[in-house]
């Protein structure tokens, strides 16, 4: 999906010095190519074979709901600390830049196995597998995972296990 990158901004050394911010928000800003987004991010095989969507904090929230509503799956979220109650699976993780924690909750995931994984941006794949962790030691399934774009450079993918379906690949 090409024409998306029209609508992601670069912004140099953010949050810190050496990194490329891709802001992916100007795509909001475009219905039309938002909603064709969603379309093929949500007719993707990972989607269609899982029982529930895993979307990350944060701007995976924004594409995983548009997802689950269109797909109309059940959606679950994997939370920084201290944002969700009740009892909590969580997971220590490296970013692209710094480190963070990632919470789900127990109860979100048990009626469901194979979740899907979604977010904005593949970097690292990190944050992606400290979901997926959480996900298998809860002894459930990941299906793959959906993301808008990848960096594919940094080889996110290759942390991995199962199919990655990212709309654009950026170097
Ligand atoms: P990673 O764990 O390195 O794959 O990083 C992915 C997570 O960090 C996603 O939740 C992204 O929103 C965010 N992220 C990492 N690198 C970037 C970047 N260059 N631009 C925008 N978001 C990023």
């Amino acid at each position: 999906m090409k024409e998306i990158l029209e609508y992601i901004t670069n912004y140099d050394d953010f949050p810190q010095k050496g990194i490329i911010f891709k802001d992916l928000f100007g795509i909001l800003r475009e219905p039309n190519i938002f909603r064709s987004l969603i379309d093929k991010m949500a007719s993707s095989q990972e989607i269609q074979d899982s029982d529930a969507i895993l979307a990350i904090e944060a701007r995976g929230f924004i594409f995983g709901s548009a997802i689950a509503f269109h797909s109309c799956k059940p959606m679950i979220v994997a939370r920084k600390p201290n944002k969700l109650p009740g009892k909590l699976i969580m997971k220590k993780y490296d970013l692209e830049y710094g480190s963070n924690i990632l919470t789900i909750q127990k109860e979100s995931i048990k009626k469901y196995k194979r979740f899907s994984v979604v977010d904005d941006v593949l970097a690292t794949g990190g944050t992606a597998k400290c979901v997926s962790d959480l996900i298998l030691s809860a002894g459930k399934e990941i299906v793959g995972y959906s993301m808008v774009i990848e960096i594919e450079s940094l080889n996110g993918r290759n942390n991995l296990t199962g199919p990655v379906n990212s709309q654009y690949n950026i170097i």
